[in-house]
């Protein structure tokens, strides 16, 4: 922001101009969104444009289904670019023209080296690199060369177009780098027009330039990039476009890299771009994430210069206090454990009216149904309790949240010793809600569901993706060795009547602007979870994914499960 500042004191009146370049050849991942919110909200606070471009000059990796999900990914997450969606390949007459005009003004040249040839040539930080022999090939040679390499007469890798610069320079970027090379593959955008393409170095300035890009950020491994970036544009005489650069995220308990996360969904490990333990933007919503969160994340972290891992508990905290305040609130439960109540008449039902979310009194009420036979969390039970523990054990007593107080007269056990069923009394002058409820102080509160009337769910437990902080930073060992085998398993949930009720009727509703519905609700003492926005059908149970666990206890939910 301070550098924007500067900018437009310098520059009174300016438009700022940032952009989003992401290279089609994968789905956009948590990185990406630092990067989205960067760009997008420099334009948003400074009154500017940010335009969205594909950095698309690599045909060979490249898809359309890719250039799709990036326009969803980057709506979602609440921004609109300026203009349409461009593309560098667009620009491809343009850059090739500025390619010829490099050749005539003598700062570039056809060479018949090959890749490795190159490199073999290229030296060290500390001694220069060997001359090509083509490098002091005429103008009209070069220009020759280059439209015939255009035309199509030469095979993949036999010529290149390279920038002449400073076979010298300390920066390896600046030996002569290649400007442009022969792939005869088809582009999702152009077809079959060009079998010559830009690099990435010369196309993405040039591309900035003909924007009128006047911020061009991007992650701190291009700051030895930028003297290239400068001289290219300076010799073309064309607009200033300026560099800076800013650490890119990395998360513990993934991996951000497109190439891994492809490998991942290619060879099955997850079930698709969109699996919910990924970090792609897509997955991180269709796990249920909130696009604010997400948002509120990327401020919280920061832009900054230095290369740091972010824990994945940031993330999941941004993601609680966001859903907090805004998630309704229901019970479910995982283990179930009978509790008759021998006082309760057999068919007498109450209906008890209690808050949806006690953070946000606009959600509303809900009529919780409470009868004489109930579910309650087996380990709210325990018949030989420690010290301190509040919940039911034998003779003692509890509130049923947004019921009554019980209190457990009788175990009731199985053949093998097993606890089949509890057999309470109801203290029916504790009803929630109505006056001298509380009357009676008891310590433990614990949900329940009704056992006749609760609604059979499945819900999905997600866990992170791999073992170890940081799969990938052992260069000797394949990531994938990390891979947590337990990051999903699947379990039936009870859920209360007017719980199932309430979501279904909201999903069925639609989500807005083309988006999947987002139905999400806290599940009292447990967690947040979404119903899954492509899993859930009309007339079949409700499937759940679970978002994130109400404290850091995910470690103590998952081994329950
Ligand atoms: P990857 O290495 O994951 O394939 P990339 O940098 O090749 O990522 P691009 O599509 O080229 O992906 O990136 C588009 C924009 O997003 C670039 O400006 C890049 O700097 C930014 N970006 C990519 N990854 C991150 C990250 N982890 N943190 C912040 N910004 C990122
Ligand atoms: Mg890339």
């Amino acid at each position: 922001a301070e550098i924007v500042e500067g900018y437009l004191a310098k520059h009174p009146g300016a438009t700022i101009v940032t952009r989003f370049p992401p290279e089609p050849n994968g789905y956009l991942h948590i990185g990406h969104a630092k990067s989205i919110c960067l760009n997008f909200g420099l334009a948003r606070t400074f009154g500017g444009n940010c335009h969205l471009r594909m950095d698309d000059t690599n045909p060979t990796k490249e898809e359309v289904e890719y250039v799709d999900s990036i326009q969803q990914d980057v709506r979602w997450l609440g921004f609109q670019w300026h203009g349409p969606t461009r593309y560098a390949s667009g620009y491809f007459d343009q850059i090739y023209a500025y390619a010829v005009q490099l050749i005539t003004q003598g700062d570039a040249y056809v060479c018949d080296l090959t890749q490795d040839e190159i490199g073999a040539m290229r030296g060290t930080p500390t001694e220069p690199a060997r001359p090509s022999p083509f490098r002091e090939r005429s103008v009209a040679e070069n220009l020759d060369l280059f439209a015939r390499m255009k035309a199509g007469e030469f095979a993949d890798g036999v010529k290149t177009v390279r920038a002449k610069i400073d076979l010298a320079s300390p920066n390896m970027h600046m030996r002569d780098p290649v400007i442009y090379r022969i792939r005869h593959a088809h582009h999702h955008q152009t077809g079959d027009a060009w079998c010559v393409y830009p690099m990435y170095d010369y196309a993405h300035c040039l591309s900035d330039a003909i924007e009128g890009i006047t911020h061009s950020i991007c992650t701190l491994e291009f700051e030895v990039h930028r003297p290239l970036y400068d001289w290219i544009l300076q010799k073309l005489n064309t607009f200033p476009s300026h560099q800076y650069e800013f650490s890119r995220l990395h998360l513990t308990y993934t991996v951000m890299s497109k190439r891994k996360l492809l490998e991942l969904v290619k060879d099955n490990h997850v079930a698709g771009w969109d699996d919910p333990r990924l970090p792609t933007i897509s997955g991180l919503r269709r796990r249920g994430l909130p696009a604010a969160a997400l948002r509120r994340f990327c401020e919280v972290i920061g832009v900054t210069k230095f290369n740091g891992v972010t824990d994945y508990a940031v993330l999941e905290n941004a993601v609680r206090e966001s859903l907090n305040k805004t998630a309704p609130r229901f019970m479910a439960v995982f283990h179930p454990l009978k509790v008759v109540l021998t006082n309760w008449p057999a068919d007498r039902v109450d209906m008890i009216e209690s808050d949806i979310n006690p953070e946000d009194p606009s959600a509303g009420s809900r009529q919780t149904l409470f009868a004489r036979e109930l579910f309650i969390e087996r380990d709210d039970f325990l018949e030989n309790p420690p010290k301190k523990f509040f919940r039911l054990s034998p003779g003692g007593e509890v509130r049923l949240r947004h019921g009554y107080v019980i209190r457990c007269d009788e175990v009731v056990k199985d053949a093998e010793g097993n606890i089949t069923e509890l057999r309470c009394t109801c203290d029916l002058e504790t009803k929630s809600g109505t006056p001298g409820a509380d009357a009676k102080k008891v310590k433990g509160v614990i949900h329940w569901v009704p056992a006749v009337q609760a609604v059979k769910t499945e819900v999905r437990l997600y866990d992170r993706l791999f073992t170890v902080p940081e799969p990938d930073s052992d260069k000797e060992r394949d990531f994938k060795e990390f891979l947590n085998p337990d990051s999903l398993k699947t379990v039936p949930v009870l859920l209360e009547p007017a719980a199932a009720q309430h979501l279904a009727k909201v999903f069925a509703q639609g989500g807005g602007d083309g988006f999947a519905p987002e139905v999400r609700c806290q599940f009292e003492r447990v967690g947040y979870f979404m119903l899954d926005p492509k899993d859930n059908v009309p007339g079949k149970p409700l499937v759940f994914n679970r978002i994130v666990t109400l404290k850091d206890s995910w470690a103590k939910e998952s081994a329950k499960a």
